[in-house]
């Protein structure tokens, strides 16, 4: 990719402790321009990182497929907008595992979050037994079949993760060949989609990155960033994977 584009993703962690981290993150971004970098803390924490920061992009984590209502503890697209996040990241394995969040749920806030102007994030990525069997490919173009608006200027608005679920948090990362060849399936997909445009929509990989695996998995042909949880957490550690970016 021409400018990679580098996500982190505090899941559960982060109280305003945090937002020195976050703070030199962005300072640090501000001279290293070539690189795209952006932090999806908890929902407590996006306004002050919002406040916080001048250069790098701010999300959320997840959204209500809704628009308001009765949802106590939910958080809608439009409401996360107004605390200052301009993306959501959707379908992470950890929300469809813990919250049991099915394709046809993630669709519906696909094109909620869409429709309240939030760009997406949207996660796939298949389980060990399934890449053991030979079906990671399939899974994996199947989710994103069943989460994706048929035809749309998705270039826009859509980046795609693919997160092999075995490899995040685990210090496991797939062989640079099984990367390239599931990002190459999902271009693919993208292309019969939304035809020339999927050229411009970011596949980010992730799953165990650091700065020691970063530059060999952003070498990649059709990979175009990174989605980065642990690693995340430290400026130390993040900014060592935006600069071996
Ligand atoms: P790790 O970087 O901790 O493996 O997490 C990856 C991930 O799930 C990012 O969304």
């Amino acid at each position: 990719a021409e400018r990679p584009y580098i996500v982190g993703n505090w899941k559960m962690n982060g109280t305003r402790a945090m937002l020195s981290e976050a703070r030199a993150i962005d300072r640090a971004s501000q001279r290293h321009m070539k690189v795209e970098v952006a932090l999806a803390p908890p929902f407590t924490l996006i306004h002050a990182v919002h406040r916080e920061v001048e250069q790098i992009g701010v999300g959320a984590q997840d959204c209500h497929a809704l628009t308001e209502g009765a949802h106590t503890g939910d958080i809608s697209a439009a409401m996360a907008l107004d605390a200052g996040a301009k993306f959501v990241i959707l379908g992470h394995s950890e929300r469809r595992t813990n919250h049991g969040e099915s394709d046809a749920l993630i669709r519906d806030k696909v094109a909620a979050a869409r429709e309240a102007g939030l760009q997406v994030i949207l996660c796939c990525g298949e389980s060990e037994a399934q890449r053991d069997a030979g079906e990671a490919e399939a899974h994996v173009l199947g989710q994103l079949k069943a989460a994706l608006p048929e035809s749309d200027n998705a270039s826009e608005w859509l980046t795609v993760a693919y997160e092999p679920i075995w490899a995040i948090g685990t210090g496991r990362v797939p062989t640079t060949d099984d990367i390239a060849a599931m990002h190459g399936a999902i271009r693919g997909l993208l292309t019969d989609m939304y035809g020339d445009a999927a050229a411009e929509t970011r596949i980010l990989y992730g799953g165990s990155v650091k700065a020691e695996n970063a530059a060999a998995i952003l070498a990649l042909a059709d990979v175009d960033g990174a989605l980065v949880g642990g690693a995340s957490l430290t400026a130390e550690a993040f900014l060592g994977i935006v600069y071996a970016a």
